[in-house]
């Protein structure tokens, strides 16, 4: 059973509307059981909704979205209830959306919504991996 960002398999759950369809991914579904989760719904927030980045404040990962309202309890609590899924069905691998402040690996938005990345990763992300969750970013499951 692997977990997946439903935005991947073509659920309209961007934040801007839309989905992020990966052909390789959806074939995935032939082979093997996919768990297709969005965080950021799962959290509360509706579709389309304002984008938001990852900021560092007070030495702490706050999410903020473009009309600077901090959202990160949303945030944390889509990701908590996407972990807690995890761990009840023992699901422990993940193929999650590169870029993101919920399901990006390796690197997201810098906070300026200007398109620049950082190193880091989305809040998801991060809460998996501490959880012993494997997490494979969507871009080196495509390469
Ligand atoms: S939170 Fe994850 S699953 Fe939801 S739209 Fe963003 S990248 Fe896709």
């Amino acid at each position: 059973m692997i977990l997946v960002s439903a935005c991947l398999i073509g659920l309209d759950c961007k934040y801007k509307g839309g989905n992020n369809l990966t052909p390789k991914i959806l074939e995935l579904m032939k082979t093997e059981d996919l768990v297709p989760v969005c965080a950021e719904q799962l959290g509360g927030f509706s579709t389309p909704r304002p984008p938001a980045e990852i900021k560092i404040v007070d030495g702490k990962r706050k999410v903020f979205n473009i009309n600077g309202e901090d959202v990160t309890e949303g945030f944390e609590k889509g990701a908590k209830n996407i972990l807690d899924l995890c761990l009840k069905l023992g699901i422990k691998k993940a193929i999650l959306k590169s870029g993101s402040p919920s399901c990006g690996y390796g690197k997201v938005g810098d906070g300026t919504f200007t398109g620049t990345k950082t190193e880091g990763n989305g809040i998801l992300t991060q809460m998996l991996l501490d959880n012993g969750i494997e997490v494979i970013s969507s871009d080196d499951f495509v390469e």
